[in-house]
C-alpha cells in the first residue's frame, strides 16, 4: 500500500484477524483505490472513520443443530455479519457451503457494503451463511437445516433491521424454508423480510434474474465505451448457478454466444452454443452436474478443469471467489479475450487484476457488474412495503436502468480520479463516498 496511514490501519486489520485471507484482501483492494480520494477529501477519514468502516458493527455465530434422515445429530456453524447500517437495513445473501467460515463472511459483507452503496438505493451491507454442505442433501434435510438456523437468526431480522435473501447454496427453495420458519415464530407475515422469495408470496418479477441480466447490462455499457456490441460476441463463463444461467439467457437473446460453462467438477465446451434449456432442466429441476448436460448433449466435457483457455471475446467469473489468477489472464488474453466482468464476488485474484489493466482489458468488478441481483432485491422490498406486484416488464426496466446508472457513476468518478478505464477504482471510490460521507453525518457509533 503506498499510504502509510492506509498501511498501518491494515497492519493492524492483520495483527486483530489472523487466518481471514478472504477478508484482507478484500480490504486491501479498498484501501489501495481510496488513497486518491483521502488525498482530495481527508475530512473522510477523520474520527477514525476508516477503522470504523474495517470494523463489522455486529458479528454473530451460532450453533445450528439439526437430525439428519438417518436421525444422527449434525452440528454446524452459522453466521450473520451486519456490516455496515449506514445506508439502511443490513442487505445480503445467505451462503451454505462448506467452505464457509466467519473471514468468508467478512468478506462478503464488506464488499456488500460497497456494492448495496453504488445502487444508490437505500441498503447496509452484510452476510451470512453456515458451513453446511447442500450437495447430497434430501429436500427434508435441507427444511429442517434451515427451520434450526432460522430458530436463532429470526431475532436478528426485521425489515427495519436486517434482510438477508440468497447466495450461494441458497435459493428459492431454501428461502421458503427460511420463511415459513420466520412466520412461525413470531407469528408475523413480514414478507420485507427476506428477499428473493417465490412470485406467489412476496417474491419480485426479474429477482431470479437479476444478478445476470444485470452482469449483461453492465458489459453492453462496458462494450458501448468502446463503440461496440455484444451482437456476434463470443463469451466463455464459469459457474452454471443462478448467475451465469440467466447472464447466458440475456447474453443469447442480446445476439452473443456462450459457449463454455462449468461447476466445481469441470467445465463443459459447447462449440454450437450452450443449449440454455438443456442445462436450466438438468441445474434448476434435476440438480444434476455440467457432467450431465455435456453427455446428453454430446459436448467436450472437460473434467476438474476451469473455462479459461477456452477461446472468448468476452470472460466472466460468476462462481467463486479467487476462481480466475494470473496463469488464466495470460490464457484469456492470449485467446484475444477484451473484457472480463465479475458475475461472482471477488472472483479474479488481485495479480489478476493488475495484469487485466496492464492488458488494457477492460474489467468489471463485481462490486458494480453483479450488483444487479441486489439492487432488484431492493425493489423487492419496495414492492412489499407498498403491498404491490410490478410487472416483469416494469421490474427489468427499472434494473436495467440501475445497471446503467451504476456503470456511469463508475466511469465517472474513475474519470475524476485521472484514471477514465479503472473501474475498480470507480467504484471503490464512489461506494466509499458515499458509505462514508453518511457515516460522518449520523457521527461516532
Ligand atoms: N447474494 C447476492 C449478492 O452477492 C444478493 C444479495 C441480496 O439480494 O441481498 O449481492
Amino acid at each position: 500500500m503506498k499510504d502509510e496511514a492506509l498501511q498501518a490501519i491494515y497492519d493492524a486489520i492483520l495483527r486483530r484477524d489472523p487466518g481471514e485471507d478472504e477478508f484482507h484482501q478484500a480490504v486491501s483492494e479498498v484501501l489501495d483505490s481510496i488513497a486518491v480520494v483521502l488525498r482530495e477529501r481527508p475530512e473522510l477519514a477523520d474520527e477514525r472513520l476508516i477503522e470504523r468502516l474495517c470494523e463489522p458493527e455486529r458479528q454473530l455465530v451460532f450453533r445450528v443443530a439439526w437430525e439428519d434422515d438417518e436421525g444422527a445429530v449434525q452440528v454446524n456453524r452459522g453466521f450473520r455479519v451486519e456490516f455496515n447500517g449506514a445506508l439502511g437495513p443490513y442487505k445480503g445473501g445467505l451462503r451454505f457451503h462448506r467452505t464457509v467460515k466467519l473471514g468468508t463472511m467478512k468478506f462478503l459483507g464488506f464488499e456488500q457494503t460497497f456494492k448495496n452503496a453504488i445502487t444508490g438505493l437505500g441498503i447496509g451491507g452484510a452476510k451470512g451463511g453456515s458451513d453446511f454442505d447442500p450437495r447430497g442433501r434430501s429436500d427434508r434435510e435441507i427444511m429442517r437445516f434451515c427451520q434450526a438456523f432460522m430458530t436463532e437468526l429470526y431475532r436478528h431480522l426485521g425489515e427495519h433491521t436486517d434482510v438477508p435473501a440468497g447466495d450461494i447454496g441458497v435459493g428459492a427453495r431454501e428461502l421458503g424454508y427460511l420463511f415459513g420458519q420466520y412466520k412461525r415464530i413470531t407469528n408475523r407475515y413480514e414478507a420485507g423480510v427476506l428477499t428473493g422469495k417465490g412470485i406467489g408470496w412476496g417474491g419480485s418479477h426479474v429477482r431470479k434474474e437479476a444478478t445476470g441480466y444485470g452482469l449483461v447490462y453492465f458489459v453492453r455499457e462496458m462494450l458501448a465505451r468502446r463503440g461496440e456490441g455484444l451482437e456476434g460476441k463470443k463469451c466463455v463463463l464459469s459457474g452454471s448457478g443462478n448467475v451465469a444461467l440467466y447472464a447466458i439467457e440475456k447474453l443469447h437473446s442480446l445476439g452473443a454466444k456462450v459457449v463454455a460453462c462449468s461447476d466445481s467438477d469441470g467445465t463443459v465446451h459447447d462449440r454450437d452454443g450452450i443449449d440454455l434449456a438443456l442445462l436450466k432442466q438438468i441445474k434448476e429441476v434435476e440438480r444434476g452436474r455440467v457432467r450431465d448436460y455435456a453427455e446428453r448433449r454430446g459436448a467436450e466435457y472437460l473434467e476438474g478443469q476451469r473455462p479459461w483457455a477456452i477461446r472468448g471475446h468476452i470472460a466472466l467469473p460468476c462462481a467463486t471467489q479467487n476462481e480466475l489468477d494470473v496463469d488464466d489472464v495470460a490464457k484469456l488474453v492470449e485467446n484475444g479475450c477484451k473484457v472480463v466482468a465479475e458475475g461472482a464476488n471477488m472472483p479474479v485474484t488481485p495479480r489478476a487484476i493488475d495484469l487485466l489493466h496492464e492488458e488494457q482489458v477492460d474489467f468489471g468488478p463485481g462490486k458494480a457488474a453483479n450488483a444487479g441481483g441486489v439492487a432488484t432485491s431492493a425493489l423487492e422490498m419496495q414492492q412489499n412495503a407498498r403491498r404491490e406486484v410490478w410487472t416483469f416488464g416494469d421490474t427489468e426496466a427499472h434494473l436495467a436502468q440501475i445497471m446503467k446508472d451504476i456503470h456511469a457513476t463508475c466511469a465517472k468518478t474513475a474519470e475524476a480520479f485521472g484514471a477514465p478505464d479503472d473501474y475498480v477504482l470507480g467504484a471503490n471510490a464512489a461506494g466509499f463516498i458515499r458509505v462514508a460521507e453518511t457515516m460522518r453525518a449520523l457521527g461516532v457509533v
